[in-house]
């Protein structure tokens, strides 16, 4: 785009324009960077919400795409600039603005990387709790915008529930600040929640305030080794129906056992069809109470082994383990698409029992299921040993498969990852053609140019 970079350079500083070719393809897409790249004009690093308003403004009056962008996790190819045009990337807008005790609640700005915000609120005795797996790197603004969860979603719901305002730069330029830091409000539109989840498709999220929690004064830790499948997703339910809620409670299938042993000492047994790693959090008394009715269950049910650990640096490294899933098999497999399918927590066992009668008839790629039991927030996976185009076709068929099962069993395309484009075909399905259409209506008044993020939730024929 002729003169694109000296205009912005009038706008910010020139150093914090990008548009080297190195740059411009650093920024064309994200974790899902395998499945498709758009490179962008420009890339643009604000400082402040005058400055966005200011790019924004200008975009507008040029019609020029722009496509916001925290750290570049997501799943989905969100962030990645499909129709080219400005890229802003939110990192230098990384202030923790407040921390206030007595109003238990925080004001940050968009590019605050999660796993620091954590750190932060726990110095001041208070708890933040989504905890998506990719907390080191992802920002709080990427978090907001795709409703990210993670493993607390099971007890402690997800980024959505904590949000309590937000600062957001409109596509003309305007600045809003829907919502503040009340703890409720019956102000008329809940806008504040429309924006979470909007994807970067109706705004830029430039500063937003969070509700936070005491910080629960101890945890312990539990991996109980299930003799079948269904033997995990019934004990998970009686847990639950039982009375206790805990913190989270993760399901993890043999094959990510063996590769968890890496971390893991002495290691777990791995005749478990499946696992589930549990934490409980409390005082100490609650989660002694906890623990007896957990094991309790657990020995019921007749499960083959479990394991209580006390100590919590220990226990750090089974989480660590867990965190590191992804990363582990990527160094066996040569290829990974992670899918984010939820189902109702009843339909577990029956989801994950027809992914594996799926799984057995693969022959190019592998089909594994883990995720977040608590919460139905299942995280079925295909694994490339080779990467060739019949491998990719067996996956994109695959995943289509999934997806239909997902939704015939009451549940839905994303639990936490979000649409982007990746999964656009999928949310007609889950959604119809009148909410599409509501969708699109409620885009068009916010947006009415179409220039934020375009080519994100719905397929638009271009
Ligand atoms: C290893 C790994 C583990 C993960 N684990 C989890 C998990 O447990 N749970 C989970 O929910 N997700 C998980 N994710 C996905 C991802 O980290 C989340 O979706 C996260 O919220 C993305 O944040 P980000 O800052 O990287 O956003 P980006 O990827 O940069 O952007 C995501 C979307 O948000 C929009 N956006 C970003 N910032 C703004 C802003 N300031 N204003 C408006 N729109 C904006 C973008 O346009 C895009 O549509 C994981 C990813 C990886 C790689």
């Amino acid at each position: 785009m002729k003169g694109l970079a000296k205009d912005l350079g009038h706008i910010v500083a020139k150093e914090r324009v990008k548009t080297d070719p190195e740059d411009l393809f650093a920024y064309s897409g994200d974790a899902t960077y395998y499945i498709k790249r758009g490179n962008p004009d420009a890339v643009v690093l604000p400082e402040n919400t005058n400055e966005v308003s200011e790019v924004m403004r200008y975009a507008f009056h040029n019609a020029i795409p722009v496509t916001p962008r925290g750290a570049g996790s997501g799943l989905s190819g969100g962030c990645t600039p499909l129709r080219g045009g400005i890229v802003l990337d939110m990192k230098r807008m990384g202030k923790i603005l407040e921390i206030s005790r007595r109003n238990m609640s925080a004001r940050v700005e968009a590019g605050v990387v999660l796993g620091d915000f954590h750190r932060a609120v726990k110095k001041e005795g208070l708890f933040y709790p989504p905890n998506p797996q990719s907390m080191n790197v992802c920002t709080l603004g990427g978090n907001v915008a795709t409703r990210a969860c993670g493993p607390h979603g099971v007890k402690y719901g997800a980024t959505g529930d904590y949000v309590m305002g937000l600062e957001v730069v409109l596509p003309d330029g305007s600045i809003i600040a829907p919502g503040g830091l009340a703890a409720r409000s019956s102000a008329g539109y809940d806008l504040t929640h429309l924006f979470a989840g909007s994807e970067g498709t109706l705004g830029v999220i430039t500063k937003a305030n969070f509700r936070l929690l005491a910080l629960p004064p101890a945890h312990r830790t539990a991996v109980v080794a299930c003799e079948t499948i269904e033997q995990a997703g019934d004990t998970v339910a009686e847990i639950l129906a039982g009375g206790t809620l805990p913190a989270m409670v993760e399901f993890i299938p043999q094959m990510a056992i063996i590769a968890m042993n890496n971390y893991i000492n002495p290691p777990l047994i791995t005749e478990g069809q499946a696992y589930l790693l549990i934490d409980l959090d409390g005082t100490l008394d609650e989660i002694q109470a906890q623990a007896d009715h957990v094991l309790g269950i657990c020995r019921r049910m007749g499960v083959l082994d479990i394991r209580v650990i006390e100590d919590e640096k220990e226990a750090e490294t089974y989480w660590t383990a867990r965190s590191n899933l992804g990363a582990m098999l990527l160094t066996v497999m040569k290829k990974a698409i992670n899918e984010d399918v939820a189902v109702p927590r009843d339909k577990i066992p029956e989801f994950v029992r027809e992914i594996q009668k799926m799984a057995a008839t693969l022959s190019k790629v592998v089909l594994g299921i883990g995720g977040h039991a608590g919460d139905g927030n299942m995280h079925p996976s295909i694994f490339f040993p080779e990467v060739n185009k019949e491998a990719e076709s067996e996956a994109q068929e695959t995943i289509k498969k999934v997806v239909r099962l997902g939704l015939s069993l009451g549940g839905t395309v994303s639990g936490e990852h979000g649409i982007g484009f990746h999964k656009a075909e999928f949310l007609h399905w889950e959604l119809g053609e009148i909410q599409i259409r509501l969708l699109k209506r409620i885009k068009k008044a916010f947006d009415p140019k179409g220039i934020m993020n375009p080519g994100k939730l719905w397929k638009d024929g271009r």
